[in-house]
């Protein structure tokens, strides 16, 4: 069962007081809301400075890790000293760190060749737009009609199926948008696990991972975290429904979100 951040924070503020942290943060739903175009999900100059101050306190590092493509997150973030995973993890950028992931090389091939094809085929349904972003592709349908939306994931399916059948791809889901990735086992939570790894190996105190996501993919990181770190989801309607997730905590708004940054930030800072 999730418990509210806020309601917990004393008792969890003793834990977080002294220790290494290292806080990794979903960018779309989390840090902004959700908004009718990606491009139009901008962080505001005050949560910028929420995040940079956090930043600089000691003994904490801080990664986005998105679904977004690396360079654009890195261009709505614009904090240079942090460090980012873009693309679900398949990409890695940050102070001492580097990494594309071998096989999303190889796939970048295939959704290239594959991308004029499904723009066609998927121009017949209104709303829908590919976006490219190299390593991935996204298929956002939140601009469609709901009464449109099985029938272009009917067309989708039917582009997609030899590519799915010889695992060539692998389709996920997140909020309103269908996702195709290179078939391995990669994720939001391996690329945390992988990020971890790095950081452990140059010291020898402990980091407590936190991670604060909204959305399904999120859940791989939650779970990677879940034990020995903190899985904080974004949900907006928290008080009405129960959650399923990975999550031990939750949180009901970005607003909410950008508390606990701050007053962790008073506590370290
Ligand atoms: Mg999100």
């Amino acid at each position: 069962m999730m418990k509210r951040l806020k309601h917990e924070w004393q008792t969890l503020s003793k834990r977080l007081q002294t220790v290494n942290l290292a806080l990794f943060l979903d960018y779309d739903g989390t840090l902004t809301p959700i908004v009718r175009h990606p491009r139009l999900a901008k962080l505001s100059n005050q949560h910028r400075q929420i995040l940079r101050r956090l930043n600089r306190c000691p003994h904490i590092w801080m990664a986005i890790v998105s679904g977004r493509e690396l360079k654009e997150v890195k261009r709505f973030v614009r904090i240079p000293s942090m460090t980012y995973a873009g693309n679900h993890g398949f990409q890695v950028s940050g102070p001492g760190l580097h990494l594309v992931h071998p096989q999303a090389k190889k796939s970048a091939r295939l959704f290239q060749k594959l991308l004029p094809a499904l723009r066609a085929e998927l121009k017949t349904i209104s709303g829908l737009w590919v976006e490219n972003k190299q390593l991935t592709l996204s298929i956002h349908y939140r601009q469609v009609r709901a009464r449109d939306v099985a029938r272009a994931k009917q067309t989708l399916q039917k582009i997609l199926k030899p590519f799915l059948r010889q695992r060539r791809l692998k389709m996920t889901e997140g909020k309103k948008v269908w996702e195709l990735r290179p078939p391995v086992t990669w994720h939001k939570g391996e690329a945390v696990k992988w990020l971890l790894r790095q950081k452990q190996s140059k010291s020898k105190r402990p980091w407590l991972p936190i991670f604060i996501g909204d959305d399904v993919t999120d859940e791989d990181a939650f779970k990677a975290v879940k034990g020995h770190g903190i899985g904080v989801k974004v949900v907006y309607n928290l008080k009405r429904k129960p959650v399923r997730s990975q999550a031990s905590y939750g949180v009901a708004s970005v607003r909410e979100v950008f508390w606990f940054l701050q007053v962790l930030q008073q506590l370290r800072g």
